[in-house]
């Protein structure tokens, strides 16, 4: 018996140290932290709090619309979200955090990052270049979050095209008359820039519709219950992805 079981625990020494070994621990400020390689294919270690419950979300919406406002809801409403900083060129207002809103960069990194392909998608919106990540948001995705994208509609044809799993939402003004109230009720711009603003949202308004980039539309007549509609969606999303 003894001499089997010798073999036996010889012969898994010998196998274990011959396996690739999936997990790694370190201690950091006096607490055991372990990390598992999630897969071979991502490379990102894994952490306790992964799961494999990633799922993208695109949100979408004309200016003036209450889309950053629901999508900050939904991140904050739901636990495992991250909101993904794009790069952006414009300049940076009073109202931004660096970091928080948008990582704001020259047109010249811009180019640079463009050209390395380390954006998932980018796009010239009025005027300026906006970028996702494409990194980051792999990363975030292999660790089962819910990863929200706040894009434009090009932006959001180029995800879709790319990872046909993401879901897009496309919130919606209850009439156009309301959304041009909203844009002159911010007076963030002169009349021209709304007017601007106005017709481009109408544009996206008919893009989204006619395209097969939206998989919902939610109708912000009211922020809260748009937010509880969006995180319904979302929910729903998720489970028929799992
Ligand atoms: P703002 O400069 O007013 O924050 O955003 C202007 C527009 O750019 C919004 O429609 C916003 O959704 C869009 N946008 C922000 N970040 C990105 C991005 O990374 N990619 C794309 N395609 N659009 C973005």
């Amino acid at each position: 018996m003894v001499p089997a079981r010798g073999a036996l625990f010889h012969f898994l020494d010998v196998f274990q140290r011959k396996r690739p070994q999936p997990e790694r621990q370190f201690t950091l400020g006096g607490m055991l932290v372990r990390m598992e390689m999630i897969a071979m294919d991502t490379g990102y270690p894994r952490l306790p709090t992964d799961t494999d419950n990633g799922l993208l979300l695109i949100l979408s919406g004309p200016s003036g619309v209450g889309k950053t406002t629901i999508t900050r809801g939904v991140e904050r409403a739901i636990g495992d979200s991250v909101f993904s900083v794009s790069y952006t060129t414009r300049a940076k207002t009073e109202a931004d955090t660096e970091g928080v809103d948008y990582h704001f960069i020259t047109d010249e990194r811009f180019s640079e990052l463009l050209a390395e392909g380390a954006f998932l998608e980018s796009a010239d919106v009025f005027g300026k270049k906006y970028g996702t990540r494409k990194r980051w948001v792999d990363e975030q995705l292999a660790r089962g979050r819910l990863v929200i994208l706040e894009i434009d509609v090009l932006g959001a044809q180029q995800v879709k095209d790319k990872m046909p799993d993401a879901f897009g939402v496309f919130i919606l003004p209850p009439s156009e008359e309301e959304l041009l109230n909203r844009l002159r009720n911010r007076k963030r711009e002169s009349e021209e820039q709304i007017q601007k603003r106005f017709a481009e949202a109408k544009r996206e308004i008919a893009f989204a519709k006619e395209s097969d980039v939206y998989d919902t539309f939610v109708v912000n007549e009211d922020v809260e219950t748009a937010i509880a509609e969006a995180m319904e969606k979302v929910a729903a999303a998720r489970l028929n992805r799992a």
